[in-house]
């Protein structure tokens, strides 16, 4: 006996499975990070051949078996087709789900990353943004999302919310320049980069992609955010190192 469920989200990766198959990763918002097996999605007239794709986003109907899930329909919300043929947007965007599936757990409710790879991956979509700052606000609010991110409204050290001049990957946050003086691995902030943070962290998904910054704030962000990002994951992440190599971005 099998039950016929409906879940709501993305496909995070498709792997070929034999000659005709693939296996799925979604997140979704009802049963978090499963695998799905999609029977003969890669035959040329399967209804999943167009669907069982990476960026995908939709809802899935779902036959759950003792020990997997197997595809039974799809009805696509978006396709993200744009994305595979653009350069090098694309590899930001295989990032960006590899992120995700990093993050992913059985059984969480997914919706906000779900959300914010989908304003993501339409951000990359606009030339009016630089793909930069629009990984370093991802990767900001991945950690917002996952409760990790560092303190950016008061000093770590004696509380106080002025003069914030100064940030500590060790001590995790923002440091007064009275307090920095004690701590070895504080280092200068501008302003406008603890603003930006702050608007990231705060501000609603429908507009967090709607500012852009100055190339001394871009770099701010990517020494910051960037540094603190790849400190945070315990796992060398495949298309980071491809996005490295294509982007020469060093972080
Ligand atoms: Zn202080």
């Amino acid at each position: 006996m099998s039950d016929l469920i409906t879940v709501q989200g993305v496909v995070l990766s498709a792997m070929p499975i034999g000659e005709y198959d693939k296996r799925l990763v979604l997140l979704t918002k009802e049963r978090g990070k499963i695998s799905v097996f999609a029977k003969g999605a890669r035959r040329p007239n399967s209804p999943y051949l167009a669907a069982a794709n990476p960026f995908v986003f939709g809802s899935f109907t779902l036959y759950e078996g003792r020990s997997s899930y197997n595809l039974n329909q799809v009805s696509v919300t978006s396709h993200f087709t744009e994305i595979a043929g653009a350069q090098p947007e694309v590899y930001y965007g295989f990032y960006f789900l590899e992120v995700a599936d990093y993050y992913g757990r059985e059984g969480n409710n997914e919706i906000e990353m779900i959300n914010l790879l989908y304003v993501s991956l339409k951000a990359l979509l606009n030339p009016q943004i630089e793909n930069p700052l629009i990984r370093y606000t991802f990767e900001f609010r991945v950690l917002v999302i996952q409760g990790e991110y560092p303190e950016i409204y008061q000093c770590v050290s004696c509380q106080q919310q002025e003069e914030l001049q100064f940030f500590s990957q060790n001590s995790h946050g923002m440091l007064c320049r009275s307090c920095a003086r004690q701590v070895a691995d504080a280092r200068p902030v501008l302003p406008s980069v603890i603003y930006a943070l702050q608007y990231i962290a705060g501000v609603p998904l429908t507009k967090l992609y709607s500012f852009t910054v100055k190339q001394e704030v871009l770099e701010g962000l990517k020494k910051l955010v960037g540094v603190y990002f790849s400190r945070q994951i315990d796992k060398k992440l495949k298309s980071l190192e491809i996005l490295k190599i294509i982007c020469g971005t060093g972080i």
